[in-house]
């Protein structure tokens, strides 16, 4: 009786959901993660994952994993603190501390199973409920969640506005502060301010907690990103970055000074309360390394940013709006939910897979495609995506009377 009212309550919810254009649907992919794979029995060209550098379905990466797997079998058994630490998690450590120790001082990384953990934990471990933090208006969901999770006062500055973040500091009479923002922003592709942002971190003794999930690997000659980008070292800059995008394999590090780390190890709830992802993983991982800090690296970077040039020069919209930007994050602006699921339907037909991005992933009125380029693109992936884009545009007035 009484269950059959949760239920229905469900199912009006979903319908309300519908009535919004929000029903988001999953496909499942038989293939490795790759531009030409197979989703829900169908081939497709994807432009939709953020394997940046194309690494996920590298042949070295996944030897490693499965090296990984036979020296270390196929779980932790137990978190970190109890006995799951495993010699592959603290040679990774190791190496990412090594990479990241220019823009830090007194440089440790800790590895976690993933980017949302990573992020709950380092703000809640380093805000309590008498810390204030300030938070940039685009900021990924696991930033937002963990700001909940330390109780602090949380203001969130609008994107990019500098200004405004400085006015929100000097109000501020919190012994600790937080100003935390993505390094790349996921649905824009734009990069911070940071040079700014350190500025007022350092003026007012703050922390600079940045996400850099879409600049790690990408961005930066040696692709340690947006900190290499705009040259920053500072004590007070506390680094994450994923290792399931770029990186290609999965989890993520968090990158500070080695109190920071430390701290966390020992009073990070998320960190603390789960079990250790497989060592396989993090064994995969030092090979993910090797390859985005060496040539091959570097030579994947030059790909990703000659298939970015393409897109730019390429594309002649002139209904929908290409917000260019440096990475690999290229959206495409329509503006309502209906649209942008008309024109990721549109661009399924020709067999492309781009996802439509609707609120509350991004503001409303702002749905989007988001496309996102890898190395591992060609340039007739592109070519075929931007004849696919270009010809929907100018169908779109057409489409928008029927
Ligand atoms: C993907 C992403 C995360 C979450 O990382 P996962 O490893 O996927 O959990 C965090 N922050 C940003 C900006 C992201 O894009």
């Amino acid at each position: 009786m009484s269950a059959h009212a949760l239920f229905e309550r469900l199912d009006a919810g979903l319908a309300a959901i519908d009535r919004a254009h929000l029903r988001r649907h999953r496909r499942v992919v038989s293939t490795p993660c790759q531009p030409h794979l197979r989703a829900d029995g169908r081939d497709v060209l994807a432009f939709a994952s953020n394997d940046y550098l194309g690494l996920a379905a590298h042949p070295a990466v996944v030897d490693a994993l499965v090296d990984g797997a036979r020296r270390y079998g196929a779980g932790s058994g137990a978190s970190h603190l109890i006995s799951g630490h495993s010699q592959a998690h603290a040679q990774l450590e190791e190496a990412l501390a090594a990479f990241m120790s220019p823009h830090l001082i007194d440089a440790r990384a800790l590895y976690f199973c993933t980017g949302y953990m990573a992020n709950l934990a380092t703000i809640s471990a380093l805000a309590d409920k008498h810390a204030d933090i300030f938070s940039e208006a685009l900021n990924h969901a696991s930033l937002i969640d963990g700001a909940r999770l330390s109780r602090a006062r949380t203001h969130v500055y609008p994107h990019g506005d500098v200004a405004a973040l400085a006015a929100l500091l000097e109000a501020s009479t919190a012994e600790t502060k937080l100003i935390v923002t993505d390094g790349v922003f996921s649905m824009d592709g734009d990069i911070a301010p940071l040079p700014q942002l350190l500025a007022l971190a350092e003026r007012h003794n703050a922390w600079l907690i940045v996400d850099d999930a879409h600049g790690f690997g990408v961005v930066g000659q040696n692709g340690r990103g947006v900190f290499e980008h705009f040259e920053l070292r500072s004590p007070n800059l506390v680094i994450i970055g994923t290792l399931g995008k770029a990186a290609g394999v999965g989890g993520a590090f968090v990158a500070a000074n080695r109190r920071v780390v430390e701290w966390l190890v020992n009073r990070a709830r998320p960190y603390i309360f789960t079990t250790a992802a497989a060592p396989s993983q993090a064994h995969a991982l030092l090979t993910s390394l090797a390859l985005i800090a060496g040539d091959e690296g570097r030579e994947r970077r030059a790909a990703l940013q000659a298939r970015i040039a393409q897109l730019r020069d390429s594309l002649s919209l002139t209904h929908w709006r290409h917000m260019m930007s440096p990475t690999a994050v290229q959206p495409i602006i329509l503006g309502e939910n209906a649209a942008a699921l008309h024109a990721q339907a549109g661009l399924a037909e020709a067999g492309l897979w781009v996802p439509a991005i609707r609120p509350p992933t991004v503001a409303p009125g702002t749905s989007r495609l988001r496309v996102t380029l890898s190395a591992a693109h060609t340039a007739d992936d592109v070519a075929r995506l931007v004849t696919a884009i270009n010809q929907l545009d100018r169908d779109w007035r057409a489409h928008a009377h029927d």
